[in-house]
């Protein structure tokens, strides 16, 4: 782990002393009692800190955590001992994609941009191609899946809608909405997705991706317990093929007496 760079010689200006060209002495084994030429550490000078760390994950369990508590109390700074946290937990490579990731995701750009020279000249990251960012950004949607698999009610509504771009894609959007044991509402978008037969917009191909989403959830059709959707005739007729209730265009009737109470 070379990736922990001016944090971890922090934690060996710490609790080492250098004795010689060859080794360090832990301060960590003098409190408890290791006597002095038990509590040597082999670690040459310029060479980093390889030795020091199998020797604290060896012989001084929760050292990090100590480190970060005792450096907090120090600082009093909770934001920058939580970036010590990270940046001693967390490797340089998984530190660097999450970086592009967030990046990317919340300022709306796209993927192939890390490809971009230019682009790359202009952030802090190093480097990264698309295919890398990819995958790193679906074991994210994993782990969210399967996060959102355990926090979401056996049954719930569900909202969805569908969005054409004008040049043949066709993006349906599913949410799944449930009050939980505290009856607080709660709602989790499970897809924005092409259709899996984009060829026609049928009820039968919308129930398709349906159950294809809860699956991925490990949930079937029947913890569908009503839709909310736009009131079209291929909607009516999902509602009707699941067997559910339909709310039909609720934020449109919402909006409509709002404009009623304005006239008004
Ligand atoms: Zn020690």
């Amino acid at each position: 782990m070379e990736d922990d760079g001016l944090v971890f010689r922090k934690v060996v200006a710490k609790w080492f002393i250098r004795k010689n060209d060859e080794s360090y002495g832990c301060e960590l084994c003098s409190e408890i009692n290791i006597p002095e030429d038990a509590n040597n550490v082999k670690q040459r000078k310029g060479t980093g800190y390889t030795n020091i760390r199998s020797h604290l994950v060896s012989r001084h369990h929760g050292w990090k955590e100590r480190y970060l508590s005792e450096e907090n109390s120090e600082t009093g700074n909770d934001k920058q001992c939580l970036s010590n946290y990270f940046n001693i937990l967390v490797s340089a490579k998984a530190r660097n994609v999450f970086g592009w990731m967030n990046f990317i995701v919340t300022k709306h750009l796209s993927f192939s941009i890390v490809d971009d020279k230019s682009f790359r000249n202009a952030v802090k990251f190093d480097p990264l191609c698309t295919n890398t960012l990819m995958k790193y950004l679906e074991f994210v949607a994993d782990e969210v899946r399967s996060l959102i698999a355990v926090n979401i009610s056996q049954r719930f509504g569900l909202i969805f809608d569908g969005w054409s771009d004008g040049y043949g894609s066709h993006l349906v959007a599913v949410f799944a909405t449930f009050h939980d044991i505290k009856n607080k509402r709660k709602r989790f978008l499970l897809a924005i997705a092409p259709l899996l037969d984009e060829t026609a917009f049928t009820a039968q191909n919308h129930i398709d991706f349906i159950i294809a989403t809860l699956g991925s959830y490990n949930r079937s059709r029947e913890a569908i317990e009503f839709i909310v959707c736009d009131n079209c005739s291929t909607n009516i007729k999902i509602a009707q093929d699941l067997g559910v209730p339909m709310v039909g265009c609720s934020s449109h009737r919402l909006k409509l007496e709002q404009y009623d109470g304005e006239i008004q």
